[in-house]
C-alpha cells in the first residue's frame, strides 16, 4: 500500500476552513505599501521629489546627493511600515525574481547600532551574482553584475523588506536581466510613437506603452501535490490516466468559486491591493481547478513586475492556504493548459489611447495609424515575436493543438477589414477634394466609435484586436511577460520610424498635404502585410497549409522557435532600436535554450524516478497479487484451474507487456539524454532534447497510463487526477 498518497487523501480531506473577512475598503487600502508619488510628497524633500519624477518621466540622472535624501525619505518610510531589511529585487535571465536581503542595522564608528540606508545602498548593489545564468556574458568580459535602481518603478514594502525594483546588468553595461532590455523597448516605443502621435496633437509629449495581463493558474491541494514527484519537481504531472469526468460537462467556468478557493482568494487580492496591484477580476476558468485573475491595465514596465509579484505572493498565499499553485502551462493533459494573454496598447500623456477608434475622422485618422502599423510591425517580425514566447512549458500549448497555435497571424473582425479593404483602394498621389471627403465620410467616418462589442471574437487567433487593444493570447502562464513586451514594443518602434520617415519624405518632396501622406503609405502597408490577417480558424489543418504558402513561419518548439533571435536583421533591429547588442542577444538565446535543456533534462530524472521507484514495483506488487492467487486456484483446483484462472493470468500478460514497454522506452530515454549530455554546442543539445529525447514521453506516459487502469486502486502510488482536480 502506497501510504504517500493515501496519507495525502486523508489530509487533503480534513482542511480546517480559513474564511477571511474582507476588512477595510479596497480603495482605502489601495497601495498603502508602496512609496508611491503620494508617499514621496511626503517623506522626501522638494528637490528630491523633483529629480524622482524627472527621472521617471525624463529619464534624468539623480545626483549622489539628492539620491541619499531619497534614500533617507524611503527609510524612514519604511521603518513606519515595519521593515527591517531591504533588498534589491530583479529578474535574473531565470524568468522568476530574485532578491538578496540586507538589515538597515549598521554599527557606527561609536560602536553603537544605527540604522543605515544611503543613497549609494539605494542606487546600486553588488549580488554576489555569479550562479544567476548569464549565458557567457560574464565569463566572456570578466565582470561582476551590479542591480541599479528603476525609478519607474515604486518601492514597496512586503512583509518586513522594502523591495526596491532594479534592473541587472554586467560592469561593462550589458543587460544580464529581462527588465533591462524592456526598459530600453520602452524607451524606443516612447520615442517614436510620440513624433507619430503629434502628426495628430502637438502637445504629445510622450507615449507609454500599456499591458493588462490575464493569469490563469491551477490549484492543488498542498499534501497531494508534495505526495507527487512530477509536480513537486517539474510543476506538472508527467503521468495520470485522465479522469472520467474532466471538462466535458463545461461545469467550471466561470461557475461558483469553492469556499476554501475564495478564501485563498480573497486573502491572495487583500495582499495585492495593499501592494498597489491593481486586481479586479477573478472567475473559474474552462479546467476543473483552473483559475484566472486579471487587474486593471496599467504602464507596461510596471506592469511586469506587477505579475512578477502577484506570481510570488501566491505562492505565499497559496501555501497558506495549504494549495499549491502550478504556474505550469500544461500540468494536466487531457484538460485546458493556462496562458497569461498580454493586452497591450499605446497610451499619452494628454490620455490618449492610441489604439482606440475616435469620435472625428482626424482622431479616427490616428486610429488607423497605430493600428495599421501594428498590423505591419507584426507582419515583418512574426517570427520574432513568435520566439518571444518560447519555452519548454509552452511548447505544450503552442503548436500543439491547443490554444493558440504557433503561426502568428492578426484577428481584426469583418469591420475594420471592411475599412482596411476600403482604404487599399485609395488611388495613388495626391487626392481630389471629392476623393477627401469620401475617406473622411465613408472610410474613415465609418468606424464606429465604439468598437469594443463589435468585435466578434476569434478565440483561435493567437494576436487578436478586441476593440481598443491588441491581445496577444500565446505568452505562457509561468512566463515574464518582460520577454515578448520587450519584442512587441521594440519592433512597434521600429515600425513608426519607418513610417515617420516615408511621411515626411512624401511631405517634404512632393508636397503633399500630411493626411495625404498619410493615406498614401498606410495603404500600401495594408497591401503588404495582408498575409498576417487572418479571420478563420487557428486550429484547422487547412490554416497550417495556407499559412505555408503565405510564408508565414511555423517553428512549432522552442529550439527551433528561437533560432531567429540572432539572425542578421533581429540582431540589427534590436541594434538600432538601442535594446540590445548582439552580445546580449546571443547570451539571451543561450539562456533560454540552456532553460530548455535543462527543463527537459529535469522532467527526464523525474520520469526514470517515477518508473523505478514508483511505478514499476506497484505494478509488480499487483501482478504478484495475481499470481499468488493463480497459484492458490491451481493448488485447491488442481487441473480444473485454468478456466477459474484465465481473465486473472490474462491481467498478469497485459502488465508485463507494459512493463516490458516501460523498462524499454526508459532505458533508451535514458541513454538519449547520455548522449544528449555529452553534446558541446548549447543549440545541438537542446535539438538533440527536443527531437531524441522528448519524444519518449508520450510514449513512456501510454504504458503508465494504461498500468493504472490496471493496477488496483490501494496499490497505486500517484495521487490520481479525481483526486487532483476535483477539490472535496
Ligand atoms: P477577456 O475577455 O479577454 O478575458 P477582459 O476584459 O477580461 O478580456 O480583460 C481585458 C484585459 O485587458 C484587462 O486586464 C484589461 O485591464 C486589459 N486592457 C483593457 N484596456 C487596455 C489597454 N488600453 N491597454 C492594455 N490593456 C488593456
Ligand atoms: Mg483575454
Amino acid at each position: 500500500m502506497s501510504f504517500l498518497r493515501f496519507n495525502a487523501l486523508k489530509e487533503s480531506g480534513n482542511r480546517p476552513k480559513m474564511p477571511i473577512e474582507e476588512k477595510g475598503r479596497r480603495s482605502e487600502m489601495f497601495a498603502s505599501h508602496v512609496f508611491n508619488n503620494e508617499k514621496m510628497q511626503q517623506y522626501l524633500t522638494k528637490d528630491a521629489y523633483l529629480s524622482v519624477q524627472a527621472a521617471i518621466m525624463k529619464g534624468a540622472k539623480i545626483e549622489r546627493k539628492v539620491a541619499d535624501q531619497i534614500a533617507e525619505g524611503m527609510k524612514t518610510w519604511a521603518i513606519s511600515m515595519g521593515a527591517t531589511h531591504y533588498t534589491h529585487w530583479f529578474q535574473p535571465l531565470t524568468g522568476s525574481t530574485a532578491e538578496k536581503h540586507d538589515a538597515f542595522f549598521e554599527i557606527n564608528k561609536e560602536g553603537r547600532a544605527v540604522e543605515k540606508f544611503g543613497g549609494g545602498q539605494l542606487v546600486q548593489q553588488e549580488p554576489d551574482a555569479s550562479s544567476f545564468p548569464n549565458g557567457g556574458i560574464r565569463n566572456t568580459f570578466e565582470a561582476r553584475g551590479y542591480t541599479a535602481w528603476d525609478p519607474t518603478s515604486p518601492a514597496f514594502v512586503y512583509g518586513s523588506t522594502l523591495c526596491i525594483p532594479t534592473i541587472f546588468v554586467a560592469y561593462t553595461g550589458e543587460a544580464l536581466d529581462n527588465k533591462a532590455p524592456l526598459l530600453r523597448a520602452l524607451h524606443a516605443v516612447d520615442e517614436a510613437a510620440t513624433e507619430v502621435a503629434r502628426y495628430f496633437d502637438k502637445t504629445v509629449n510622450k507615449v507609454w506603452a500599456t499591458l493588462g495581463w490575464e493569469q490563469e493558474y491551477f490549484l492543488v491541494d498542498k499534501a497531494l501535490a508534495y505526495s507527487r514527484p512530477d509536480i513537486a519537481l517539474a510543476g506538472r504531472t508527467i503521468v495520470g490516466k485522465a479522469s472520467a469526468k474532466g471538462q466535458q460537462l463545461d461545469d467550471h467556468y466561470f461557475g461558483v468559486i469553492h469556499s476554501r478557493v475564495l478564501d485563498f482568494m480573497k486573502d491572495l487580492e487583500r495582499e495585492c491591493t495593499l501592494l498597489g496591484i491593481p486586481v479586479k477580476t477573478r472567475h473559474n476558468e474552462v479546467a476543473p481547478m483552473q483559475f484566472e485573475m486579471a487587474p486593471v491595465f496599467e504602464e507596461a514596465n510596471l506592469a511586469v513586475d506587477h505579475n512578477l509579484l502577484l506570481m510570488d505572493i501566491m505562492e505565499k498565499v497559496a501555501d497558506r492556504h495549504n494549495f499549491k499553485v502550478l504556474f505550469h502551462e500544461k500540468p494536466f493533459a487531457g484538460v485546458n493548459g493556462s496562458g497569461k494573454h498580454n493586452n497591450w496598447s499605446l497610451a499619452t500623456d494628454t490620455g490618449v489611447n492610441l489604439l482606440s477608434p475616435g469620435t472625428t475622422p482626424m482622431k479616427n485618422l490616428q486610429f488607423l495609424t497605430f493600428f495599421v502599423n501594428t498590423i505591419k510591425a507584426v507582419d515583418t517580425y512574426e517570427e520574432l515575436l513568435r520566439s518571444s514566447i518560447a519555452s519548454a512549458s509552452n511548447d505544450h500549448r503552442l503548436g500543439a493543438n491547443e490554444a493558440p497555435p504557433a503561426i502568428l497571424s492578426i484577428f481584426i473582425g469583418e469591420q475594420l477589414n471592411g475599412v482596411l479593404d476600403d482604404l487599399e483602394g485609395v488611388s495613388k498621389g495626391k487626392l481630389s477634394p471629392e476623393e477627401k471627403t469620401e475617406l473622411k465620410l465613408n472610410v474613415v467616418g465609418k468606424i464606429p466609435e465604439i468598437l469594443l462589442d463589435n468585435t466578434d471574437r476569434n478565440r483561435t487567433s493567437p494576436f487578436a484586436f478586441t476593440g481598443n487593444k491588441f491581445e496577444m493570447r500565446g505568452v505562457g502562464s509561468k512566463a515574464n511577460c518582460a520577454k515578448p513586451m520587450t519584442v512587441l514594443n521594440t519592433i512597434m518602434a521600429k515600425q513608426l520610424k519607418d513610417f515617420k520617415k516615408e511621411v515626411d519624405k512624401l511631405v517634404d518632396g512632393k508636397d503633399f498635404k500630411k493626411d495625404e501622406a498619410i493615406f498614401n503609405v498606410l495603404r500600401e502597408y495594408i497591401k503588404s502585410s495582408k498575409r498576417i490577417r487572418f479571420e478563420g480558424d487557428g486550429y484547422s489543418e487547412a490554416w497550417e497549409k495556407e499559412a505555408k504558402k503565405r510564408k508565414l513561419s511555423n517553428n512549432k518548439n522552442t529550439p527551433e522557435a528561437l533560432a531567429v533571435y540572432t539572425h542578421k536583421a533581429s540582431l540589427a533591429l534590436f541594434k538600432e532600436m538601442g535594446v540590445m547588442t548582439e552580445v546580449e542577444a546571443t547570451a539571451h538565446k543561450e539562456v533560454e535554450l540552456e532553460a530548455y535543456v535543462f527543463h527537459i533534462q529535469i522532467e527526464g530524472r523525474v520520469f526514470n524516478e517515477l518508473i523505478y521507484n514508483h511505478i514499476l514495483p506497484a505494478a509488480v506488487d499487483f501482478q504478484t497479487g495475481l499470481l499468488k492467487n493463480i497459484q492458490a486456484l491451481k493448488e485447491v483446483y488442481g487441473t480444473g484451474f485454468k478456466k477459474m484462472a484465465s481473465p486473472q493470468m490474462a491481467i498478469v500478460e497485459e502488465v508485463s507487456l507494459h512493463i516490458e514497454a516501460i523498462k524499454r522506452l526508459t532505458d533508451e530515454m535514458t541513454a538519449e539524454r547520455r548522449s544528449a549530455n555529452a553534446l558541446e554546442h548549447i543549440e545541438k543539445k537542446a535539438a538533440a532534447y527536443c527531437d531524441k529525447v522528448k519524444p519518449h514521453f508520450d510514449e513512456i506516459r501510454y504504458h503508465c497510463d494504461k498500468l493504472e487502469t490496471l493496477v488496483a486502486d490501494d496499490l497505486w502510488p500517484l495521487a490520481k487526477y479525481r483526486e487532483l482536480l476535483f477539490l472535496k
